[in-house]
């Protein structure tokens, strides 16, 4: 079974001009949803993570189940004013403008071994907040993982510090 059979392409979604990669698919089906689990647990080679962080909103759904099946902790990453207790914060910026991501302040320990995970990882600016907002606590970045990696926006030059591991790539 090839997992990127259950990814399909959305022409002009959210806007014209923009290629959609939807994951829903994925997520409707029980044996693509495992196997896609295992690509990314495997890619870890057995490595300990203490805390996954899994960025609003698509990076919850495999976020969740990798936190599941490494026995790890589950840390949310929001948009702003969407957490109810204390936060930090990371802005980035758009194609125009600006976005901000926010985590609880004590969601991760000094020292704790963190893997990030989104669905797509495109222009990098989303996994890098997350990373800045890890970072800022403590936090020793194992690996940013992602269902699938749009290569020919260069999202892992903005990474470079940190291992990455997309499922898919185009
Ligand atoms: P980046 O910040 O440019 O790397 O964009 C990554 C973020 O945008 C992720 O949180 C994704 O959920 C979302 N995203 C970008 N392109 C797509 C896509 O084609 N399908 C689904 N989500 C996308």
């Amino acid at each position: 079974m090839k997992i990127e059979n259950y990814v399909r392409d959305i022409q002009g979604f959210p806007k014209e001009g923009i290629l959609f990669k939807d994951i829903t698919p994925l997520l409707n089906d029980p044996d693509a949803r495992k196997k896609c689990l295992s690509i990314l647990v495997e890619s870890l080679k057995g490595q300990k993570i203490d805390k996954v962080v899994g960025a609003e909103s698509r990076g919850f759904f495999f976020g969740m189940l990798l936190a599941q099946e490494l026995n790890a902790g589950f840390v949310p990453v929001r948009k702003p004013k969407k957490l109810p207790y204390d936060t930090i914060s990371a802005s980035y910026e758009l194609e125009y403008g600006t976005d901000t991501l926010e985590m609880h302040k004590d969601a991760i320990q000094k020292g704790d071994r963190v893997l990030i995970h989104d669905d797509v990882l495109a222009t990098g600016g989303t996994a890098k907040a997350v990373c800045d907002l890890v970072t800022e606590l403590g936090g020793e970045i194992v690996q940013c993982n992602f269902l699938m990696e749009l290569s020919f926006l260069n999202g892992r030059e903005k990474l470079k510090d940190n291992p990455i591991f997309a499922a898919i790539t185009y």
